[in-house]
């Protein structure tokens, strides 16, 4: 961002300031002026025309003389603060306040041209250059029968208009610097609302791009800059979480490997350099064979899961009799039965009962979780098979009377690689990923599974099935 949103919001600040300031030492000012000029004009011209209807008509007709008028007049002028001039048509000057009438001494104004006013009863100038620089001039026309006898003309010095203008630029200028001072504050609230949150979100992100996902930011609003600060950190706690994952998925994986190489390693070598005897290499050989039995189910698994993950929902779903693969999986583990003397019951709904899943994926579910009630149950024990239908589900249970699974250890059994510490006696073999495959694979046909187990007594997963429409119907 390199401060530019700061530049730019103070270049606009600065932009508003500069047209601010024209519009008000520039158009505010003439405005002003004209509007003053107009209302004196307005003023001046009403007396003008009272003038003209009273003393000065009175003067035409000989009703006063022109000295009770003079009089008059120069005392209206005194309060008006301007000069009042009466002017034949002609432009001979009859009488001017503040000046001795002198009846002998004619004076003539060169030009007088009232129609040079146009349409306006006010004017700006020297009025025909009588005056060396400009007056404001109201001229109202004295009449006697229909006729225009002469003029009345008030001049009035732009000087006290000027006066009074300035003192309202004054206020003017004033109010513009209030208004710039209070936009400071919209200032400072952009820099803390905006710019500030931003700043940290922005270094946030540069250290998110970085890598260095665990940075931990705090923008304190709860506008749409608090809620994208909010996400921000969520995603990275996210990123963080799912790479501390992969890291320890990537140690388990190791750990997992080593181990049973490096017993291999040191059997074989053993028996080459002569430390196990020829007799002996029976004994360790199936040692050997049995490692890489647990290698290839450890890979074969890490293949499944990564299968299950990139392929996502890619299931390829039948309808099928779940009933006929439960007892063909059961009917797979006699040997391993047999040898432990256990038994598998198997407590079915309905001769056929037809879901609709990915029957290779719920066959391994099922291989996975009756594989376990045997590793963790004891001899001489029964394992039941069960399966139950609820609300267009069915449930399938497996249940054995084995080691049972400690409370404390029942939230991590779906972890990859969770092996809880008395199995990893027992069971050799285990790699921690089976109940792993099972959840995905249940997770995947949008299902659930749940574990019911009492340490010293046994387990119990139950994980529910779409029934396909056929048996729907029916049912
Ligand atoms: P493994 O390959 O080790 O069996 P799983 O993911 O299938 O890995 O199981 C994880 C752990 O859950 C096992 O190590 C064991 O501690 C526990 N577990 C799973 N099934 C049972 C069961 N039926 N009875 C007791 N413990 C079980």
């Amino acid at each position: 961002m390199k401060k530019t949103l700061y530049l730019k919001f103070m270049l606009a600040y600065f932009i508003f300031g500069v047209f601010c300031f024209i519009a008000v030492t520039v158009f505010v000012p003439n405005m002003t002026r004209e509007r003053l000029i107009k209302e004196k004009a307005e003023a001046l011209y009403s007396e003008a025309t009272l003038i003209s209807n009273t003393y000065a008509s009175g003067l035409y007709t000989s009703e006063t003389d022109l000295e009770t008028v003079k009089t008059q007049l120069d005392a209206l002028a005194v309060y008006l603060n301007s000069t009042i001039r009466i002017i034949n048509p002609s432009g001979r000057l009859v009488l001017e306040t503040q000046k001795p009438l002198n009846v002998e001494e004619v004076v003539i104004i060169d030009n007088f041209d009232p129609t040079a006013m146009g349409g306006s009863y006010y004017m700006v100038n020297t009025f025909f250059d009588t005056y060396s620089s400009n007056v404001l001039t109201v001229l109202a026309p004295i009449t006697s029968n229909y006729m225009v006898k002469g003029y009345v003309a008030i001049h009035c010095d732009l000087g006290t208009i000027e006066a009074s203008c300035n003192g309202l630029l004054r206020i003017s200028y004033i109010t513009l610097a209030i208004i710039m001072m209070l936009s400071v504050i919209i200032l400072i609230f952009f820099t803390e609302i905006v710019y500030v949150p931003l700043r940290k979100i922005t270094f946030a992100t540069e250290q998110y791009a970085q890598g260095n996902m665990h940075y931990e930011f705090q923008v304190d609003s709860d506008d749409e800059i608090g809620y994208l600060a909010a996400c921000l950190n969520y995603m990275a706690k996210q990123i963080a979480g799912t790479e501390d994952d992969q890291k320890k998925f990537v140690a388990n994986v190791s750990h997992d490997f080593r181990s049973p190489l490096t017993s291999i390693r040191g059997f074989l070598e053993a028996m080459l350099d002569g430390t196990i005897p020829p007799e002996k290499h029976e004994h360790y050989l199936n040692i050997v064979l049995n490692e890489t039995e647990r290698l290839t189910k450890l890979t074969n698994g890490l293949l499944t899961l990564n299968n299950l993950n990139t392929k996502g929902m890619m299931l390829n779903r039948t309808d099928f009799n779940i009933n006929d693969v439960i007892r063909a999986t059961a009917a797979s583990f006699e040997a391993t039965c047999r040898s432990k003397t256990i038994a598998i019951s198997l407590v079915l709904t309905g001769e056929e009962m037809y879901v609709n899943a990915d029957l290779e994926k719920i066959q391994q579910v099922l291989y996975n979780l009756i594989d376990n009630a045997i590793k963790f149950s004891h001899h001489d024990s029964v394992i039941c098979v069960e399966t139950s239908l609820k609300k267009n589900k069915l449930f399938i249970s497996v249940k054995d009377t084995g080691i049972g699974i400690p409370k404390e250890d029942q939230k991590f059994i779906w972890d990859r690689f969770y092996k809880s510490d008395s199995s990893r006696g027992k069971d050799k073999k285990g790699t921690g990923l089976g109940l792993s495959i099972v959840k995905e694979i249940i997770n995947c046909h949008n299902e659930h599974i749940n574990v019911v187990s009492t340490e010293g007594v046994g387990s119990e997963f139950i994980f529910s099935l779409p029934l396909s429409k056929k048996s729907s119907e029916e049912d």
